[in-house]
């Protein structure tokens, strides 16, 4: 059976009953004219383009990628793709791809070779080293390279160079939801598992549009949905997304105030006694000062902060309150918010006061976007140190100064290791004078962009960026490394819910192009980096040297992966951390008997003040949670710090669409998926619409005290007082190539967004800027450009065109047991 994946991104219905196994339907997409008996190999891989880790095997014909098909047998797909799975792929074979190293000279980037380009980069730094001293160095990677990857940039920023100074991109995505777990667990580590869709009775989704960021796993709940015994649903989102329409109970909450309401679902579910007392008592601390902190938090009150109505605040404590079975899904609504930890550990609070924790169908997932953002976090290339060690701990330090075998005054930890927003701060101020960025665009994703290309163009800073395409950052940097992506090369990626993936290389690079491995390991080559006995720092040359070398890192850490190999992940397919030889088939779930890393001697972190970040120190962890138990962290609401005015009167909130991924450096070069969504919009509801004469599809615009943008108007059903512009937009397709058209207003989001962070994660603040809007020129006969199959939908369905790819985006779609298309 073939379907349009465009018109119909989540494809067709398996239905099937709670605890029943999720059937098997095998997607698969081969390019034009491919017979799928010309295909000459199927190579293992898994999604690049979100976090959901779906298997799939990569087509090869005469050393090309033909298409992908998904693997029935998967534990995390059952065969399923998604849009972006099924046609992302075709990115790699753009005919911009970057195919030789470039370097600045006299101001322009001109192409060289792969010596010259990295002998200046060692250079800069040996220069740096002598003259400045480490801190002078910065490394900003991405949620999108391999496992081994991040393991290796880790060793040679934080032991061979001796910076703290190494994020990811993962600081906007899933750092709350590292912070959050840190908070409540004391240790990074996803407690739940996919598998709790099958089993859960009521999935709370809390700011997570699961159907356009985990289109799989969303398939998977339309499946519950259409067979017996369905779970309900509670949609926590201010935007009519697809999950909204499918809930049981549709909250629309003003942004900013996802406190408010978690505190008054925390108040009901102790004013009406909901509590599982045993579990509370033997596995947590901190309940009195939660129960006090949210006792005057009714409904009533947080009605009026959130404009809710409160009747249907009780009726979402009641629904979470009294169900056997609770899944909670946290993403971008939440984490990127001002309260963005002190609400996620909200959830977590809920779950771990209702007892809702480690069986099916009862946990929390704290959801990550990319997908391969848990392995940023467990390397430590995103501000923690390897193996969720706690630098606050010094046995922590000197365990894996041994792993390394290196003084354990080699590895920087006086102080917690920076984060991506203070690293940009530091390159802004002059102290951080090298930049090395791999495998993401700040030129566009970060907030305030006018202050970001001003602070990467500065003369003093030498910007070094690794990539596929000449993005946006590209052009602005020094010295620019072409990079072969996923499909080119060999790596692991861990997904949202711990499960392992291995991807294979299936063709070669274009041109020059190498493997981000393979950059990392010929700079440490050149810097000679060393342990204390003399021997190279670094001595693994291949992927799978790299992931036994990461193996001994992680051994008797929560993320043990000492249990897996690349042949185990070859024969078995994806499996899930820790997984230890006495443990071979992985975990599903975490803290099925007890909490297991809390203890203040083996904890990664001893927590935050979740309104202030403080770092709890050591010694007032000890005596709070002397037994390693959950911590239940209670906090205020405070309101949002930049609120309307007579001249912003609207909040402004951005966010992605289904059909594409980050800043579409891949997705916009992919025929189907920049069709659907091919430029920027700005989505208003009705009422604001006609109040300010506006109607679907005049170019409006945006703005901030920041900046501008100008873009088409959407007229949906959002909630009343609320702008919505997707963030994937910037400017390398167009004339200019790195910013706005002559210094007008410009089209990517961050022109108008806040330099602002919540206290604890760090994570920028992408929910609540106040925003005017105006006309700028009438419709004219066209409309937004903004899909009809998402939450950008409009109010009158017949006002425009539905969305729709035609012959190029028809799939297979095999539901026959054990068949492949
Ligand atoms: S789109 Fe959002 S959730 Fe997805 S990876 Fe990017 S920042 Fe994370």
């Amino acid at each position: 059976m073939k379907a349009d994946r465009i018109a119909d991104p989540w494809g067709a219905r398996a239905p099937y009953r709670r605890h029943d196994a999720w059937p098997s339907r095998v997607d698969a997409y081969l390019a034009e004219g491919v017979e799928p008996g010309a295909v000459q190999k199927w190579v293992g891989a898994a999604s690049l383009l979100h976090s959901g880790g779906d298997a799939m095997d990569i087509a090869v014909v005469d050393g090309r990628m033909a298409g992908v098909r998904g693997r029935a047998v998967d534990r995390v797909s059952r065969g399923r793709l998604g849009p972006k799975d099924l046609f992302g792929w075709q990115a790699n074979a753009s005919p911009d791809r970057l195919t030789r190293p470039l370097v600045r000279r006299d101001g322009h980037l001109v192409e060289t070779d792969w010596d010259t380009a990295m002998e200046l980069v060692a250079a800069r730094t040996r220069e740096l080293l002598d003259e400045r001293g480490p801190g002078s160095i910065g490394f900003y990677t991405s949620g999108q390279l391999f496992l081994e990857e991040y393991y290796t940039l880790a060793v040679l920023a934080r032991a061979g160079i001796g910076t703290n100074h190494l994020d990811g991109n993962t600081r906007l995505c899933t750092a709350t939801a590292a912070e959050a777990l840190k908070a409540s667990f004391g240790c990074d580590g996803q407690p739940g598992s996919f598998d709790d869709l099958d089993h859960a009775d009521v999935i709370a989704l809390f700011g997570h549009n699961m159907a356009e960021t985990q289109t799989v796993q969303w398939t998977r709940v339309l499946d519950r949905l259409a067979g017996g015994d369905p779970p309900r649903l509670l949609c926590v989102d201010p935007r009519p997304t697809q999950v909204a329409r499918h809930a049981t109970l549709h909250l629309a909450p003003r942004v900013g105030t996802n406190m408010a309401l978690l505190n008054a679902l925390l108040h009901e579910t102790i004013r009406h006694d909901r509590v599982d007392h045993d579990f509370v008592e033997a596995h947590t601390v901190g309940f009195e000062e939660l129960a006090e902190r949210v006792a005057s938090c009714t409904p009533e009150w947080a009605a009026d902060i959130c404009d809710v109505p409160a009747a249907r605040i009780t009726e979402a404590a009641e629904l979470v309150g009294t169900t056997d079975a609770l899944l909670s899904t946290v993403l971008q609504g939440v984490y990127q918010a001002h309260q963005a930890t002190a609400a996620a550990v909200q959830v977590n609070n809920l779950h771990l006061i209702r007892g809702m924790l480690g069986r099916p169908g009862a946990g929390v997932l704290q959801m990550n976007g990319q997908p391969s953002a848990q392995n940023t976090r467990e390397c430590g290339a995103d501000g923690d140190l390897p193996g969720f060690r706690n630098w606050q701990n010094d046995s922590h330090v000197a365990d894996l100064a041994k792993v390394w075998n290196v003084e354990p005054s080699t590895i920087p930890h006086f102080a917690p290791p920076t984060h991506a927003m203070q690293m940009f701060r530091y390159a802004e101020q002059g102290s951080i004078a090298m930049l090395w960025i791999s495998g993401t665009n700040p030129a566009v994703s970060l907030p305030e962009l006018a202050r970001v290309r001003a602070l990467l163009a500065q003369e003093r800073l030498f910007t070094v960026v690794q990539d596929l395409f000449l993005t946006e950052t590209a052009r602005l940097a020094d010295v620019v490394l072409p990079a072969a992506t996923w499909g080119e090369k060999t790596g692991t990626i861990t997904n949202a819910d711990r499960t392992v993936h291995l991807c294979e290389k299936a063709v070669e690079p274009p041109g020059e192009a190498r493997a981000d491995l393979d950059i990392f390991l010929d700079f440490a080559r050149r810097m000679d980096f060393r342990d204390k006995d003399g021997g190279p720092l670094i001595g693994w040359q291949e992927p799978e040297e790299a992931f036994e070398a990461w193996k001994r890192c992680s051994a008797g850490r929560p993320c043990d992966y000492t249990g897996l190999s690349y042949d185990r992940l070859r024969d078995a397919g994806g499996i899930q951390w820790p997984c230890t030889e006495a443990n071979p088939r992985g975990t599903e779930r975490l803290y099925t008997d007890g909490i297991t890393w809390a203890h203040p001697d083996h904890c990664e972190s001893y927590g935050k003040d979740l309104e202030t970040g403080a770092a709890v120190d050591p010694v007032e962890y000890r005596s709070l949670n002397p037994d390693g138990k959950a911590v239940l962290r209670a906090a205020a609401y405070v309101e949002p710090h930049e609120m309307p005015d007579d001249r912003h009167p609207f909040q402004l909130s951005t966010g992605r669409t289904l059909y594409h991924f980050h800043t579409r450096t891949k997705t916009g070069r992919v025929a189907q998926l920049d069709e659907a969504a091919p430029e920027v919009w700005v989505e208003a509801c009705a009422a604001d619409a006609m109040r300010l004469g506006l109607g679907e599809g005049d170019l409006v615009r945006v703005a901030t005290p920041r900046g501008a943008l100008e873009a088409r108007l959407r007229v949906t059903d959002i909630r009343p007082g609320l702008l919505f512009v997707p963030f994937h937009y910037g400017y390398w397709d167009t004339k200019e190539g790195d910013g706005p058209d002559g210094g007008g207003p410009g089209r990517a989001a961050n022109e108008t967004t806040i330099t602002d962070w919540d206290p604890a994660s760090k994570q920028p603040l992408f929910k609540t800027a106040a925003a005017a809007l105006t006309l700028v020129a009438r419709a004219d006969g066209r409309y937004a450009p903004a899909p009809t199959t998402t939450a950008s939908a409009p109010s009158d369905p017949d006002s425009v065109p539905a969305t729709a790819g035609g012959q190029q985006a028809y799939a297979t779609q095999n539901s026959e047991p054990g068949g492949t298309p």
